[in-house]
Order: C-alpha cells, then sequence, then structure tokens
C-alpha cells in the first residue's frame, strides 16, 4: 500500500516524497483513511510504528480542504505528556507545513509565559502543547477553543498518570462541540482512566488497535542481567559500555539522584555522558535534548521522563540500571531504540529491588525471560522466591468473651484491605487484565 492508496492530498504526498515517506505504516495505514474522513480515532500501535504522522496527515489534509469554524481561534491542538514529546511533534508539523500557510506554536510549560501569549495572538491554526501550560492559558483567556476543529491526544495514558485529567477536562469542555473531531493515542485502551475520558471525549470513535504495545518487538533484542547489588550493576554497566557497540545510549535510573550519581561516574571515565530530569529548568533540558540529538553526546541518563514518545534515530541501546515501576514503561523505555525499522537493544539489570518490577513486566510480556551473564560478572542472586502463603491454622477454642457490642453501624467500619499480593497478581496476571486505576504521579515538576 503506497500513501496515494490512503485518501490523501497530492501535495502531501509529494510533501512525503520528499521527506523520503513512501509507504505508510500499518497505523498510518488504518488511521488515515478513518481520519481524514472526519471520524473520532482511538488508536493504540507500537513504539516508533509512526503515530506521530497518523495524526498529522489527517488535520494537515484538513487544513487543505476545509474551511475554518472561525477566523481567529486554533484549528487543530495536539496534547501530549511532556514537553520534548511536544517539541518533537513540533519539528515534525514543521516538516509538513513549511511553505504554507497553516502555521503552528509550540505551548509548553517552563518557557516564558508571554511570548507565548504573543505567539497566540497571531492565531496560529496548530497548537502543540503540554495539558498544563494550555489550560493555564484558557485561564489567562489568551487562546480559545470554541473554533478548535481538531483534538489530538498523543500518549493519553501517560498524560492521565501524569495526573492531568483535570486539565485534559477543561481543555475538552472549552472545545465541547458538535462538530469537534478528537483522536486519542495511547499506548493501552484497557487502562481504566483512559476508558473513562475517551467515553467522555470520543464519539464513536473507530477503535484501532494495531498490534499489542506489549508485543515481542523483533527489531529489538532484549537481554536481562541479575545483579546482586549496586556495586554489581556499576561492573555489568562498566563492562556492558566496554564491549557493547553502540552509537548511542539511553540509561533509564529510578530517580534523578541516581541519574546525576551515574553521570559524574560516567563522565569521570571520560565517557560523553549528560543527565536529564524532570526537575530542571526548561533551558537546560532543551539544551540537553538538543545536543544530545545533535550526537554530542553519547549516553543519555535520565529517568521515566524520556521513556515516552522520543525519537532519535541514534540511539541503538538502552539500558535499564533499573527497573521501572509500571511494566508498561519498560515497553515505551525500550521503544526508544529499534524506531522505524532500525535494530535495537535493551538490556535490563535486575537486582534484588528490581524484583518486583522485573516480574510485573515478565507477566505483562506474557513470556518468560531468560537471564544472560557477563562472563567473569556471575552473581549469586538467582531471584527471590514468592512470599510463601500463609497457613491458615484453626485456632483452639478459649473461653468465650462476649465481644464489647460495637455502636458504628457495620457498614461504617472499615472494610477489609485486598490481599495486595493478590491484587497485584491480579492485575498483571494470566492473558486476564484487569484495569488498575493509578495514583497519579506527580507531574515531576513537569510541563506545568
Ligand atoms: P510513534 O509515535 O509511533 O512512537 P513516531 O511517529 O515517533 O512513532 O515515528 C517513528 C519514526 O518513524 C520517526 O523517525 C518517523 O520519522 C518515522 N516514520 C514515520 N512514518 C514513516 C513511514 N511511513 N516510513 C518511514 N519512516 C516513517
Ligand atoms: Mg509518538
Amino acid at each position: 500500500m503506497q500513501f496515494n492508496d490512503l485518501g490523501l492530498d497530492q501535495r502531501l504526498i509529494s510533501k512525503l516524497n520528499h521527506l523520503a515517506f513512501y509507504k505508510p505504516t500499518e497505523i498510518q495505514q488504518a488511521a488515515i483513511p478513518v481520519g481524514i474522513l472526519g471520524k473520532d480515532v482511538l488508536a493504540s500501535s507500537k513504539t516508533g510504528s509512526g503515530k506521530t504522522l497518523a495524526f498529522l496527515l489527517p488535520a494537515m489534509q484538513r487544513m487543505y480542504r476545509c474551511k475554518p469554524f472561525t477566523r481567529r481561534d486554533p484549528r487543530v491542538l495536539v496534547l501530549t505528556p511532556t514537553r520534548e514529546l511536544a517539541k518533537q511533534v513540533f519539528a515534525q508539523l514543521k516538516t509538513l507545513n513549511a511553505g504554507t500557510p497553516y502555521d503552528g506554536a509550540l505551548i509548553v510549560g517552563g518557557e516564558n509565559f508571554n511570548d507565548q501569549v504573543k505567539a497566540l495572538r497571531k492565531d496560529p491554526m496548530f497548537v502543540i502543547a503540554t495539558p498544563g501550560r494550555l489550560a493555564d492559558h484558557l485561564e489567562h483567556r489568551s487562546t480559545h477553543l470554541d473554533g478548535l476543529e481538531m483534538l489530538i491526544l498523543d500518549e493519553a495514558d501517560r498524560m492521565l498518570d501524569l495526573g492531568f485529567e483535570a486539565q485534559l477536562r477543561r481543555i475538552h469542555e472549552a472545545a465541547n462541540h458538535r462538530r469537534r473531531q478528537t483522536l486519542m493515542f495511547s499506548a493501552t485502551l484497557d487502562h481504566a482512566d483512559v476508558v473513562s475520558i475517551a467515553s467522555d471525549m470520543l464519539n464513536a470513535p473507530k477503535r484501532i488497535s494495531v498490534g499489542h504495545s506489549a508485543e515481542a518487538h523483533t527489531d529489538i533484542a532484549q537481554r536481562f542481567m541479575l545483579c546482586d547489588h549496586l556495586d554489581h550493576k556499576q561492573a555489568l554497566l562498566d563492562k556492558l559500555l566496554e564491549t557493547e557497540d553502540y552509537d548511542q545510549m539511553i540509561i533509564f535510573t529510578a530517580t534523578r539522584a541516581d541519574t546525576d550519581r551515574l553521570t559524574t561516574l560516567l563522565n569521570e571515565r571520560k565517557l560523553k555522558a549528560v543527565a536529564l530530569s524532570g526537575e530542571m529548568n526548561q533551558t537546560q533540558r532543551n539544551n540537553i535534548m538538543s545536543q544530545f540529538e545533535r550526537d554530542c553526546h553519547k549516553i543519555l541518563v535520565t529517568t521515566d521522563v524520556a521513556s515516552r514518545g522520543l525519537d532519535i534515530s541514534k540511539v541503538s541501546h538502552v539500558i535499564n540500571f533499573d527497573m521501572p515501576k509500571h511494566a508498561e514503561e519498560y515497553v515505551h523505555r525500550i521503544g526508544r531504540t529499534g524506531r522505524a525499522g532500525n535494530k535495537g537493544d535493551a538490556i535490563s539489570l535486575v537486582g534484588p529491588k528490581d524484583w518486583k518490577s522485573f516480574k510485573n513486566v515478565e507477566a505483562f510480556l506474557q513470556q518468560s525471560i531468560e537471564f544472560t551473564t557477563l562472563e567473569g560478572l556471575e552473581g549469586k542472586f538467582k531471584g527471590l522466591k514468592p512470599a510463601p502463603k500463609k497457613k491458615f491454622v484453626k485456632k483452639k477454642p478459649g473461653p468465650k468473651v462476649q465481644a464489647p457490642k460495637s455502636d458504628k453501624p457495620a457498614a461504617d467500619k472499615p472494610k477489609k484491605k485486598m490481599d495486595k499480593r493478590f491484587y497485584d497478581n491480579m492485575a498483571v496476571g494470566d492473558n486476564v487484565f484487569v484495569p488498575k486505576k493509578r495514583k497519579p504521579e506527580t507531574p515531576s515538576a513537569d510541563e506545568e
């Protein structure tokens, strides 16, 4: 199938040819025809499968083919969970709208608010934004969404995990009219919060699911190594850095403190490593990302702030120095490599502290994982045994004591908590996915 077969405008086809995109990816084949018909879409597909063009092309087509509802308001709004991802979508948009009057503005947290007010005053047709900052502009009345034609949510599940539900609903309310088209992309469509927000924001959407997001990613070679303790992890990492033939590498750690510590250590060894964390100010974040993209640094050490969406073609290796807390995040982290048909390597270090997360990942991927070792660095840790089930011992009947009568009605008594182990197993267990309501993470000073 060619882009020609999807009903796209010839002007877009020639742009795509110019960009050396000749064949639509699977998600593009499925989503573009529905998108250009003006229907709502709820879609999920693997990392690196070309979702950005799957929503930007129908949006551009609308610019070419349809009259605006109003003259002033943005026509297309794209929301993403992180500023870095918003920038990347914006960059992709620029490759499509260059030389057209369909200009765009990038509205993310951490940048000067007044500059953004000025940019919005120029009535851009596209706005690419993080939800927190866009909601602030609505509050401030620097933009209005009454004329919005297309609302696009990229990585919707992540936006919800970061605690942006209120902002998303606020934005939806500001653009809540019958003729609005909504496209929602999410790594998973089963996430309880996604189901709920999708049913409120989408109108009879076409559901598209191209492969499971946890599906074995054949372009990414995944390896897992057991480690005894932090020093052992460090030794394994050193060896990997010595022996692996990498182009650029992203190392994920659990916390910002680990990120800093590891970066300092790598720099002491004269390796070109740089740290990125959500707590940095925006100028720093921008500089780091643009330097990394320009290959000034070989290694980016980061937390999950960089796990979603980023597309840097030279990343050949992803290392999980610590396992991610949520199993889906594993799929996103390793998805920073093996993009657009390239090959990639993902190596995860699993110590006693990572064991529970590792088991969650194993269950999520629905495969039994074998460990590999590095010569001379084999450890002792072989995994933790599942906690033994407590035996129920029947108590001998003692002398009967009359229980004091509670004056509280039974309904007010605190509910007995469900055994946590049981709950965890249930959520990731055998093919049965029980939508799990998650506590929102703090938006890591991100995208306010
Ligand atoms: P996703 O959002 O699904 O993770 P992206 O939209 O970031 O994926 O795209 C991943 C990479 O694939 C990008 O570098 C993009 O330029 C490239 N790409 C997208 N569509 C195509 C296509 N039809 N042919 C070749 N490369 C493509
Ligand atoms: Mg993406």
